[in-house]
C-alpha cells in the first residue's frame, strides 16, 4: 500500500502535508516526498526512508506555498531510492505527480513518450504519468490541465490514485483514481485529498469518496468533480 495526500488553502502546505503523511504511515512505505506550488514553480523534497528523515532533511527550511501534494511510496517498479521517490515530474519540473498503484503498460508508454522527446530520470512506472500529462498539456493550443489528465488516464492500464499539480496553475490540484482509494476532504477555504479519511480528519469531516474514473479539481474555495464522460458530478458528502 502506501499513501497520497494533497492540500490547497491559505496555510503553509508543507507542514500540513507532512502531518497528513504521518497519519498514512500505518499503510507501509519505503520513501516519502512532497511537491509544493510556489510562485510559478514547484518545490520538490523527497527521499528514501522514514518521513522523519524527510522532515529532518527539510529541517528549519520554511517551504513557502499554500498548495501541494505528497506521497509515501511502496516501490513496485524501481528500487526504493531518493530519485525513485515520488513526486515525479516532467523534464522541466513544471508538472508533478504522486501515484499509488501500478501502471501496467508503462513500458509501452515510456517508449511512446521517448519517441516524442521525453527524457526519463527513473525506471518507475509512475514517471510516465508525469510525461504523459505534460505531453497532452503542451500539445494543445489552449492547454487545460483537466483535459491533459483526462486524456492521460485514458491511456493508462492498471490501477492508480493520482494527485497532480502544475507550476503554471497554483490555484488547483487535480486528482483521479481507478482501483485505488482516494477521498476528497471539503474544508472551509481549504480542500484536501487523501488515500483515507484519518489523514485529514483533524481538518474536516466532510468527505467525498471519489468513484472510479471520476476526476476532481480542487480549488481553495470549491471542488469540481467530473465523471469519465466529462459531465459534472454533484458532490454529496459521505
Ligand atoms: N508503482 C509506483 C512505484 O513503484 C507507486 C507505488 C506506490 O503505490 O507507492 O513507484
Amino acid at each position: 500500500m502506501c499513501g497520497i495526500t494533497g492540500y490547497i488553502g491559505n496555510e503553509g502546505a508543507a507542514p500540513i502535508l507532512l502531518r497528513a503523511l504521518k497519519k498514512l504511515e500505518y499503510r507501509g512505505y519505503d520513501s516519502s516526498g512532497i511537491a509544493v506550488l510556489n510562485n510559478g514553480s514547484i518545490i520538490l523534497r523527497k527521499m528514501k526512508g522514514r518521513i522523519s528523515a524527510l522532515e529532518n532533511a527539510i529541517g528549519d527550511e520554511k517551504i513557502p506555498g499554500t498548495a501541494g501534494i505528497a506521497h509515501t511510496r511502496w516501490a513496485t517498479h524501481g528500487e526504493p531510492s531518493d530519485i525513485n521517490a515520488h513526486p515525479h515530474t516532467n523534464e522541466s519540473g513544471s508538472i508533478a505527480v504522486v501515484h499509488n498503484g501500478i501502471i501496467e503498460n508503462y513500458a509501452k508508454l515510456r517508449l511512446w513518450l521517448k519517441e516524442r522527446g521525453a527524457a526519463f530520470r527513473t525506471n518507475t512506472d509512475t514517471e510516465v504519468a508525469a510525461h504523459l500529462i505534460n505531453y497532452f498539456y503542451e500539445k494543445t493550443p489552449h492547454p487545460s490541465l483537466l483535459d491533459a489528465v483526462a486524456k492521460s488516464v485514458e491511456k493508462l492500464e492498471g490501477s492508480y490514485a493520482l494527485g497532480v499539480v502544475c507550476a503554471a496553475l497554483p490555484d488547483r490540484i487535480i486528482a483521479v483514481r481507478k482501483d485505488n482509494p482516494l477521498v476528497v476532504g471539503l474544508g472551509n477555504g481549504e480542500n484536501f485529498i487523501a488515500s483515507d479519511v484519518p489523514a485529514i480528519l483533524e481538518y474536516t469531516r466532510d468527505v467525498y469518496f471519489l468513484n472510479d474514473g471520476e476526476i476532481a479539481v480542487l480549488y481553495r474555495d470549491h471542488v469540481d468533480i467530473f465523471n469519465e464522460q466529462g459531465e459534472p458530478v454533484e458532490i454529496k458528502p459521505a
